[in-house]
């Protein structure tokens, strides 16, 4: 059996034109929704703040987006954070385990790999350049030098250690913490589900294209659109185009096989009440025979483009071609 189309309830979605914002420009940038540290220490969704808008409770808009299968859980990843405020930006010191001093200096074993020199670091700094003290060659690339070895040496106490003792500054009221307190907190991505990749990409990038399109041949556009019937009772519409007295009601249908008939069906409802002068059903990838049977008894033009890249240029080339 194959998957059935998983269609997302458009009102609720679309009612919201910062979610449609924030999810087309996921799609646009082909990128994840990422977490970031903020100013204020805490862990932020950037994007989401910037397009929801300052206000915006991100987390319940993501719950939301997870809840209808919209966005899903991508790699997590980890912060450290104090364990009090789970501020995720504390100062890291190193300590020296003998005195406790917080004067120390690292220092690194080098080896300089074209002559097998091996020396202090700063042996190789010849005044802001580096440069072999031995072969005097200078050095250019990092894979020239070989770190042999890592210590830190205590500027109290002389002590030399290869594993200092970390401390954690909260920069709430700069009380520390230790490998042992910190809070290792995994926080997620979130991509857009693949399920409703298609369909999102069409309505969120293809009828805007669509919009636009229709704009530059002078119609007026709604897109999204409420358009109300004769009936009285309002209806959702991809895109709703009026020029002259002339209306196009376009709808865009996406499937992962040839779309059905009820999907001609189900526009024909809406265009029976709406009643505009032109009714364009977008198919992807295709119309199935009985949907283009119905096409010319119920007054939909069906569009078929197998990926929606070719849809402007096939719609535009119906409306010339047609009376409207
Ligand atoms: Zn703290
Ligand atoms: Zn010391
Ligand atoms: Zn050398």
């Amino acid at each position: 059996m194959q998957t059935p189309n998983h269609r997302i309830e458009p009102a609720r979605l679309y009612s919201d034109p910062n979610t449609r914002e924030l999810l087309r420009r996921l799609l646009a940038e082909n990128i994840p929704l990422e977490p970031s540290v903020g100013a204020d220490g805490r862990v932020h969704y950037p994007l989401a703040e910037v397009v929801l808008g300052p206000e915006a409770d991100v987390k319940s808009w993501i719950a939301e987006m997870l809840a209808q299968d919209i966005l899903r859980k991508q790699t997590a990843r980890e912060f450290v954070m104090c364990p009090v405020h789970l501020r995720a930006d504390p100062i890291i010191m190193v300590e020296c385990v003998k005195c406790r001093s917080r004067l120390s200096v690292k220092r690194s074993l080098v080896e300089h790999t074209y002559c097998g020199y091996i020396g202090d670091d700063s042996r190789f700094d010849k005044g802001g350049s580096l440069q072999c003290p031995n072969c005097g060659r200078p050095i250019r690339a990092a894979n020239e030098l070989k770190v042999s070895g890592v210590w830190y040496e205590c500027q109290n106490c002389l002590s030399k250690t290869s594993s200092p003792k970390l401390v954690f500054v909260c920069k709430d009221g700069n009380h520390e913490f230790t490998v042992a307190d910190l809070a290792l907190v995994n926080v997620d991505s979130y991509a857009v589900n693949e399920r409703v990749l298609a369909e999102l990409k069409n309505t969120l990038l293809l009828d805007p294209q669509l919009a636009v399109m229709l704009e530059e041949l002078g119609y007026q556009v709604e897109s999204p659109a409420q358009v109300q019937g004769q009936s009285g009772s309002k209806h959702s519409l991809d895109v709703y185009a009026k020029k002259d007295g002339l209306t196009i009601a376009l709808q865009v249908a996406v499937d992962t096989k040839p779309v059905e008939p009820s999907a001609v069906i189900a526009f024909f409802a809406k265009t029976f009440d709406i009643k505009p002068n032109r009714a364009i059903l977008v198919t992807i990838p295709a119309a199935s025979e009985e949907a283009k049977r119905l096409e010319a008894g119920y007054g939909v033009a069906v569009v078929e483009d197998f990926d929606g890249a070719g849809v402007v240029r096939k719609v535009r080339d119906l409306l010339k071609g047609g009376t409207v």
